[in-house]
Parts: C-alpha cells; sequence; structure tokens
C-alpha cells in the first residue's frame, strides 16, 4: 500500500475545487493519516474490504483529512478542521499524519482570517483538531480568530463524561477554550433530521448513528424563484456528510464502522440520505476520503449506491 506522504507537493494539497451553484467550494487536506482497517469497516470481512483499500503490515489503512471552505460571497465557511497539532508523540507515531492543514489553506489561498463560520459536523479528534493551535509555550489559540464556531451541544457533553469505550476521541482543547471565550456556539437540535440554518445556503442537519448527535452540513444556494427555470434539472447541493460515510468505500448501507456508536441507526440514517441524494444528484462530500473526496451517487441494477461521478 502506498505510504503516508510526509509533505504534499503544491498540487496534493487541494483535493478538489468545485462550485455549488453561486458558491465556490474547495476541499483543503490536513494531510493524511492510518487507522486500523478492521475498525474502519466493522463486521465487513476483511476479505472482501482489502478488494477495495490495501491495508498494510499493521493491518493500517491509508485515510484523508478534508476540510471543506466554502465562499458564499458573504461568508467563508469552513467544515472540520482535520487532526492538528495537539497528538502526542505516540500518537502521531500510530497515525503518521502530518499536520498540513494551514500549507493547505495556503495552497488554495484561504487565509484562516477571512473565515468567519466553522462547523464540526461532530467533536471526534480528527474533526475538529485545528479549530485551536497548540504553541510552543503550551498555549492554545483559535486558528480562526474572527470565526463563530458551531458545533452539536450533546457532542460537548459526551466528550466530556470520558467514558472508557471513546474518550480517546474527544480532546477537550479542541473546543472547552472555545466555549469558555463563548466563540462556539453549542446547538441542540433534536431528534432524527432535524436542521438548522448556520446562513444562508448553509444548514446542518442531524444524521445520529456514528455518535448520538453527528450533523451533516447541507450547502444549498439560495434561488430566487424567478432564476428557476421550469422543469429544470434539481438545485445544486452538495453535502458534507461527516462520519455517516467516512470514505467513497463505505456507500453500501451495511458497511458501517466499528466506532459506529450505533451501527443500526448508521444504515437507516444512510438509507434516508440517499433517499434524497441519489435523485436529487447531490454531491457528497466525504471527510476520510484522500482520493475521493466529492462524489455524486448512483444505484446500480441491485440497487446498490456507488459513485456515479467523482466530482
Ligand atoms: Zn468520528
Amino acid at each position: 500500500m502506498p505510504e503516508p506522504a510526509t509533505q504534499l507537493d503544491a498540487n496534493s494539497l487541494v483535493r478538489a475545487r468545485s462550485s455549488v451553484g453561486d458558491f465556490a467550494l474547495t476541499v483543503c487536506t490536513d494531510g493524511t493519516y492510518l487507522l486500523d482497517g478492521g475498525a474502519m469497516f466493522g463486521v465487513v470481512p476483511k476479505t472482501l474490504w482489502q478488494k477495495r483499500i490495501p491495508a498494510n503490515a499493521d493491518n493500517q489503512i491509508l485515510l484523508g483529512l478534508n476540510s471543506a471552505v466554502v465562499r458564499t460571497g458573504r461568508h467563508t465557511v469552513v467544515i472540520e478542521t482535520g487532526v492538528g497539532n495537539k497528538q502526542t508523540p505516540k500518537m502521531r507515531e500510530i497515525f503518521r499524519n502530518q499536520e498540513l492543514l494551514l500549507q493547505s489553506y495556503a495552497a488554495a489561498g484561504v487565509d484562516p482570517a477571512e473565515v468567519d463560520i466553522v462547523i464540526n459536523t461532530h467533536l471526534h479528534f480528527d474533526h475538529c483538531g485545528w479549530n485551536t493551535t497548540l504553541h510552543a509555550d503550551g498555549s492554545v489559540t483559535p486558528t480562526f480568530p474572527n470565526a463563530r464556531y458551531f458545533a452539536h451541544a450533546g457532542e460537548v457533553a459526551h466528550g466530556h463524561l470520558q467514558l472508557d469505550r471513546d474518550r480517546v476521541s474527544y480532546l477537550s482543547p479542541n473546543y472547552d477554550p472555545l466555549i469558555e471565550s463563548g466563540q462556539m456556539t453549542l446547538l441542540e437540535l433534536a431528534g432524527v433530521g432535524a436542521t438548522a440554518e448556520i446562513c444562508p445556503g448553509i444548514s446542518v442537519e442531524l444524521f445520529p448513528g456514528h455518535t448520538a448527535q453527528m450533523m451533516a452540513v447541507h450547502i444549498v444556494p439560495p434561488r430566487p424563484a424567478e432564476s428557476r427555470p421550469a422543469g429544470s434539472s434539481p438545485a445544486p447541493h452538495a453535502c458534507y456528510v461527516g462520519d455517516l460515510l467516512p470514505t467513497a468505500h463505505h456507500l453500501d448501507p451495511t458497511w458501517v464502522m466499528g466506532y459506529d456508536l450505533d451501527p443500526l441507526r448508521c444504515i437507516e440514517e444512510r438509507k434516508r440520505l440517499y433517499a434524497r441524494a441519489v435523485p436529487q444528484q447531490w454531491l457528497l462530500l466525504f471527510p476520510h476520503d484522500h482520493d475521493t473526496p466529492t462524489a455524486r451517487i448512483a444505484l446500480n441494477d441491485k440497487g446498490k449506491p456507488g459513485v456515479r461521478t467523482p466530482f
């Protein structure tokens, strides 16, 4: 299998560029990292998943850390902030992560100071790591000084419980300083499918399963009714799906992760997503697929979803 790059070249630092209606979408990256292939595919036999994604001698697979940047014309929105720079040397040795997000933003022409909204789908360390930056003197400061951060209140509460099952996934310096300073808004939407608008054209929706309050992010530029051609194709719609679908290799509804807290719920939530994403041709954004960070999907003749076009 390809070993993780210690440095990505300038082209590789920007994973995708696209437009969603009037909005400009760029997928940046914090680099790659390695996770256990078995944990990433739950009860799926290795004989099946390794045909799609090869494992190294330690049974790890190479994953990406995608951070989406959406320019709406009025706002610059970041969705997810990678692993960050707070890993212990021991964890960095295991994950082989590279802390490239700020270089990736620079390559894409994104200044962290221009970002005014940051959204975390959930608060696992590999989704909110660069919310804050750890400095040599031990202090932690917001990476996006002018941004309002959004996360779900239930995620913070769960992280603070420090449960045996998943305490390693929740690093409070990624969010507690922002809550204490008032820079992070804690959302309280409740119930499957509940939504909240973050700014015009950007909203979040609860898709529980991976965690109890994981949110996907919808990117749907508002269109005035008069500009909508009659009988036209569906409105442009992109969706950052969070760990509901970590990679394009997880599209089979039953290929859920060992990490998922409620795998049965994940299966139902994936079907609920596909019921809209397939007919409406949504562009899906995957958090951990380095090679296929975005895709539109279609169902094959057996009704199984697969990548239709990777952009
Ligand atoms: Zn997660």
